[in-house]
C-alpha cells in the first residue's frame, strides 16, 4: 500500500468501549491508519496513555482544566499532541480537512453535533452513536447526502444488515427485493427472570450483559431492550426501511448478528463471535477486509442457535420505541432524551429499573409541539424532553 493511502482517523469517544476496540484494530494496521484526533469526556488518564501510544495531532476533552492538565502531562512526556477543550473543538476536529474517517463513538445525544459536522464535511462516518440517528435521523441522512461522504454502521446488527444487503442497495433500494429486516436481540440478562423480581434489579446486575462487554448506558439499554428499540429506529433511517418491515427476534447466543429476508424467501445472515472489533474492522477497511483479531467462530462449540419472540410485557421499552417511530416527528427524540435521563437516574440509584419505561411513557405523553426540523430544534426538543423526564423522575423518587 502506498503512503498516500494512509487514512487519517478521528475517534470521538476514544476512551469508551467502542473507542478502545477501534484503537485495538487500528494498532494492527499502522500502514493503513494514522490517528489524527482522539476525544474523551473525563477519562483523562486513559486518554493520556492513548495519546502516547498513537500520537494524534489533537486530543479533545470537555473541560478547560482537564485540557490544561493533560497538555502539561503530555509535554512533560515528550508528546507533541495539542489538547483542545469543548464541544466546538469536537466538531472542528471531526470536520477538519485533514481528517478522512470519523468514528462516532460518543454515547448519547452529546455525539450529535460533532457527528453531524463530520457528515456535512463529507467524511467517511463510522456510526456507533445510534442516539444521534434516533434524535435527528432525517437531518443526519440529509447531511450525509449533502456532504457527499459515506456512512457505515458499527452497531453489530446494522453492520450485519449492511453486509447482507446488495452492494448497490443505497442507490436503488426499491429494486433490491428486500421483504424485511430482522434484528436479533440477546434479550439481555433478565430474559428469564421472574417478572416480579425486575423491580429490584441493581445497576450492577443490569450492566452484567451475558454476551457483550459495553459501556454502562448501552448495557442498561440492553437489559430493558430499549437498545433494540433504538436500533429499530436506527435501521429505519440507515436503510430507508418502513417500520413494519423491521422485526426483532430474540436470539440469546448473539451469533447471528442480524438478517435480511428477500422476496424470493432467501434469508441472508451475518454470523460471528460477539466482538465489536468485527464490525469496526469491516467499516474501517471497507470495501477491503482487514484482520480484526477476532477468533474464528466455532459452530460445533456453539452447537445450538435458538430464537424466540420478544416479550413486549417484559420489555415495554421496545414497544415504546416502535410506537415512537410510528408516530414520527419529534417522538423518537423525546423517547431518547427521556431514556437517557431515566437510565442516568437508575445508574445513580435514584430510580427503579421498571420505572425507566414509566418515565419514558409519561414524558412522551406530556411532550407536545416539539420539532426536529433543524439542529437547533433538535437540541431544544432534547432539552425540553429532559426537563419533563426529570420532573417525572423526581415525582417517583418521592413516592
Ligand atoms: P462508553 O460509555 O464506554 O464510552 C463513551 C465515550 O464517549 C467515552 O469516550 C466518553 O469519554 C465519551 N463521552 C461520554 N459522554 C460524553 C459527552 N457528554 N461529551 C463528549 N464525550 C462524551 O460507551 P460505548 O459502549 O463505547 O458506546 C458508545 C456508543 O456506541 C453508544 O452510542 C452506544 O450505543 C454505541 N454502541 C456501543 C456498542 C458496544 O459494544 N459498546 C455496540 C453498539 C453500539
Ligand atoms: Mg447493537
Amino acid at each position: 500500500m502506498s503512503p498516500q493511502s494512509v487514512r487519517n482517523l478521528v475517534i470521538l469517544g476514544a476512551t469508551g468501549s467502542i473507542g478502545v476496540s477501534t484503537l485495538d484494530v487500528v494498532a494492527r494496521h499502522p500502514e493503513r491508519f494514522a490517528v489524527f484526533a482522539l476525544s474523551a469526556h473525563r477519562q483523562i488518564g486513559r486518554l493520556f496513555e492513548q495519546c502516547l501510544q498513537f500520537a494524534p495531532q489533537f486530543a479533545v476533552v470537555a473541560a478547560q482544566d482537564d485540557a490544561r492538565d493533560l497538555q502539561q502531562r503530555l509535554r512533560e512526556a515528550g508528546s507533541r499532541t495539542e489538547v483542545l477543550a469543548g464541544e466546538a473543538a469536537l466538531a472542528d476536529v471531526a470536520s477538519d480537512e485533514r481528517a478522512d474517517v470519523v468514528m462516532a463513538a460518543i454515547v448519547g445525544a452529546a455525539g450529535l453535533l460533532p457527528t453531524l459536522a463530520a457528515a456535512r464535511a463529507g467524511k467517511r462516518v463510522l456510526l456507533a452513536n445510534k442516539e444521534a440517528l434516533v434524535l435527528g435521523g432525517a437531518l443526519f441522512m440529509d447531511a450525509v447526502r449533502a456532504g457527499g461522504g459515506s456512512l457505515l454502521p458499527i452497531d453489530s446488527e446494522h453492520n450485519a444488515v449492511f453486509q447482507a444487503l446488495p452492494a448497490d442497495y443505497a442507490r436503488c433500494p426499491d429494486s433490491a427485493g428486500v421483504r424485511r429486516i430482522v434484528l436479533t436481540a440477546s434479550g439481555g440478562p433478565f430474559r428469564e427472570w421472574p417478572l416480579e423480581a425486575l423491580a429490584g434489579v441493581t445497576p450492577e446486575q443490569a450492566c452484567a450483559h451475558p454476551n457483550w462487554v459495553m459501556g454502562r448506558k448501552i448495557s442498561v439499554d440492553s437489559a430493558t431492550m430499549m437498545n433494540k428499540g433504538l436500533e429499530v429506529i436506527e435501521a429505519h433511517w440507515l436503510f430507508g426501511a418502513l417500520v413494519d418491515r423491521i422485526d426483532v427476534v430474540v436470539h440469546p447466543q448473539s451469533v447471528i448478528h442480524s438478517m435480511v429476508e428477500y422476496v424470493d424467501g432467501s434469508v441472508v445472515a451475518q454470523l460471528g463471535n460477539p466482538d465489536m472489533r468485527t464490525p469496526i474492522a469491516h467499516a474501517l477497511g471497507f470495501p477491503e477486509r482487514i484482520e480484526a483479531g477476532v477468533t474464528s467462530l466455532d459452530l460445533c462449540q456453539v452447537a445450538r442457535l435458538s430464537f424466540e419472540e420478544p416479550d413486549f410485557s417484559r420489555f415495554p421499552c421496545l414497544a415504546l420505541a416502535y410506537d415512537a417511530l410510528r408516530e414520527g416527528g419529534a417522538a423518537p427524540a423525546v423517547l431518547n432524551a427521556a431514556n437517557e435521563e431515566a437510565v442516568a437516574a437508575f445508574l445513580a440509584g435514584r430510580l427503579g429499573f421498571t420505572q425507566i419505561a414509566a418515565v419514558i411513557a409519561a414524558t412522551l405523553e406530556r411532550a407536545n409541539g416539539l420539532s426536529v426540523e433543524s439542529a437547533q430544534a433538535i437540541l431544544d426538543t432534547d432539552r425540553s424532553a429532559r426537563t419533563l423526564a426529570r420532573e417525572s423522575i423526581r415525582q417517583r423518587e418521592t413516592q
